[in-house]
């Protein structure tokens, strides 16, 4: 029997129809929200992403700015930046596009953006109450993955879930995510011996690695829940995860397409945020 699709594109579309009536409310009241994106230099797969937010933005009536900065920006004036969006009463959310460029990549660039305005959850404040359980603004994506996860109403209390990949935007904080949860979790990532030997065990599967293929049928448990976090361009263009869908989705119970998944996830739960925060700001 083949595995049922967790259909992210479906789903996103739910959240968003629920966003459209809440913009619309906030308007009525004079409260227009805001989402400004930072992106730095001209990284392709990031002026995609960015556009995508755009699009949201303006589908939901979210005010949206897209603040383009040159490659060679320094980081003081990127922070300068951050800092005047801080400072601006008329923006509720700020996003600074990852990845940045090297010289910014190690400078705590996410620690200058108000914990208040931080949509994507990636202010090491926001990142410490998520590790707590508490209130917070969680990265978006990780948002979306446990909104799909809940959608299949699995009892998630004692189950052995198991991550592969460990970045702070995907693969910790869903980790924390899914502990917080009740879930018996394990994080794999590259220096990870043996693969199988802990996929094989996993109730739940989330790969984020951004390894094409990495993960096959033989790898999966009968029954688990496979979540496909990964994006990977293949020479010709087609988008695909880090799973081999076809022959993985004979054996779980519930997969998620790439693209169709997750994707579409993390820009729902993006305006989710970015809605939130102007709720609370107003
Ligand atoms: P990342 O920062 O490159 O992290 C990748 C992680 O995977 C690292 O922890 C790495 O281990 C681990 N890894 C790499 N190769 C592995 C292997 N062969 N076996 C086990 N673990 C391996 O990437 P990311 O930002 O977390 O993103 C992961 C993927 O998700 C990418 O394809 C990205 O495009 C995609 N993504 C999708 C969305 C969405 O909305 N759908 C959002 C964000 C990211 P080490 O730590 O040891 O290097």
């Amino acid at each position: 029997m083949e595995g049922r699709i967790l259909d992210g594109k479906a789903m996103s579309e739910v959240i968003l129809g629920r966003l459209d009536g809440e913009v619309k409310s906030l308007r009525r009241k004079g409260i227009v929200p805001k989402l400004v994106v930072i992106q730095v230099g001209d990284d392709p797969a990031s002026t995609i992403y960015v556009n995508k937010k755009h699009k949201a933005c303006l589908r939901l009536g979210i005010e949206s700015e897209i603040k383009h900065l040159p490659e060679e920006t320094r980081y003081e004036d990127l922070i300068d930046a951050i800092v005047k969006l801080n400072n601006d009463d008329s923006v509720h959310g700020i996003l600074v596009q990852l990845p940045l460029p090297e010289h910014l990549s190690h400078k705590g660039v996410l620690e200058a953006v108000d914990p208040a305005k931080d949509v994507d959850g990636l202010n090491p404040y926001n990142h410490g109450k998520n590790l707590l359980g508490k209130e917070c603004f969680q990265p978006a994506t990780p948002r979306g993955i446990i909104s799909l996860i809940e959608s299949t109403k699995t009892e998630l209390e004692g189950i052995n879930a198991v991550v592969i990949g460990r970045s702070n935007i995907v693969g910790k904080p869903t980790a924390i995510m899914l502990l917080n949860r009740g879930c018996t979790v394990t994080v794999c990532h590259s220096k990870t011996r043996n693969l199988s030997d802990f996929t094989q065990k996993a109730d739940l599967l989330i790969v984020a690695a951004g390894k094409p293929g990495l993960v096959k049928a033989h790898m999966v448990k009968n029954g688990a829940i496979v979540i496909d976090v990964g994006i990977n361009r293949l020479e010709g263009g087609k988008i695909v995860g880090d799973v081999d869908f076809d022959e993985v989705r004979k054996k779980a119970a519930w997969i998620t397409p790439v693209p169709g998944g997750v994707g579409p996830m993390t820009i729902a739960s993006l305006m989710e945020n970015t809605i939130r925060a102007c709720r609370e700001y107003a």
